[in-house]
């Protein structure tokens, strides 16, 4: 066989592996779904963003990938528990959920309300404990899982200047990540987080072109991330070649923090 070709038995394919990524209608959701497809994964996109959703998988079928797409607020578990029963039911099964849905905020410690803690909490943090706990009784029953949830440089460092619900949800998901990695470890699910630096995709469009130049000379790579650094990244942890890393957090930011 061609050895540039991937294969089943290479440790970088996805094929025969069922995965759901959330927020996959754009930016890093979007570049997950299509490396884990373009590893031969079939991808379930589930997204708030109906029409953009429905786009994001209709591109991937046209490329030759295996796609779905779904209606769903992460925030909410019954829209959780549909998710991973359309899943199993269009795919069989469910081998890799990739928790990446998240929004962000930029209000100040004195204005935030109660409204506004919960809705972070319940997008960011609370959508990836449902997503794990329904999502972990189908990868049991295989014995094989992989579940990667996005966390966030500002969970390692306290983010900038506001931002502080989203800071607390994203060092959330990093404890989050080691409980459930202890516990199904010997299952042969694997639970990680990533870490992504100021990458480039719409959540960031609010900065000014002075403060991305300025968080740019802050990185020592000199560069914002690209999606498809993190969507790499995410790729790896899904394969076999990853299957002895659990309860980790990959840092992917250009070298700003390096823990
Ligand atoms: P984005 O805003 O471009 O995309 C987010 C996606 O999530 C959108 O498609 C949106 O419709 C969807 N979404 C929002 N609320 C949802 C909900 N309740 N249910 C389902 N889907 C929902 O953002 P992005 O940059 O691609 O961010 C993806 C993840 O990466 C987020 O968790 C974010 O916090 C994290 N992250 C991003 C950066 C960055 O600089 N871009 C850095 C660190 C972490």
């Amino acid at each position: 066989m061609d050895k540039t070709q991937l294969a089943p038995d290479r440790p970088g394919s996805l094929e025969g592996r069922s995965a759901v990524v959330t927020g996959a209608a754009q930016g890093l959701g979007r570049a997950i779904a299509e490396a884990l497809a373009e590893r031969g994964a079939s991808v379930l996109l589930a997204d708030i963003n109906l029409p953009a959703v429905e786009a994001a998988a209709a591109d991937i079928r046209s490329r030759g990938g295996r796609a779905e797409a779904l209606a769903c607020d992460v925030s909410r578990v019954d829209d959780i528990r549909l998710m991973t029963s359309k899943a199993v039911t269009d795919f069989g099964g469910l081998d890799i959920l990739v928790n990446n849905a998240g929004i962000l905020h930029k209000t100040a410690i004195e204005d935030i309300t109660e409204e506004e803690w919960d809705r972070i909490m319940a997008v960011n943090l609370k959508s990836v404990f449902f997503g794990i706990q329904q999502a972990l009784p189908h990868m049991k029953k295989r014995g094989w899982g992989r579940i990667i949830s996005i966390s966030s440089l500002a969970g390692r460092m306290g983010g900038y200047a506001n931002g502080v619900a989203y800071s607390a949800s994203k060092a959330g998901i990093i404890g989050l990540t080691r409980a459930v990695a202890r516990r199904v470890a010997e299952s042969g699910i694997t639970v990680n987080a990533v870490a992504p630096g100021t990458t480039e995709t719409d959540i960031i469009k609010g900065l000014s072109a002075d403060q991305v130049a300025m968080l740019r000379e802050t990185i020592p790579m000199k560069r914002l991330g690209r999606a498809d650094n993190v969507a790499e990244t995410v790729a790896f942890l899904c394969g076999e070649g990853a299957d002895y890393i659990t309860g980790a957090v990959i840092d992917v930011n250009g070298g700003i923090y390096m823990a």
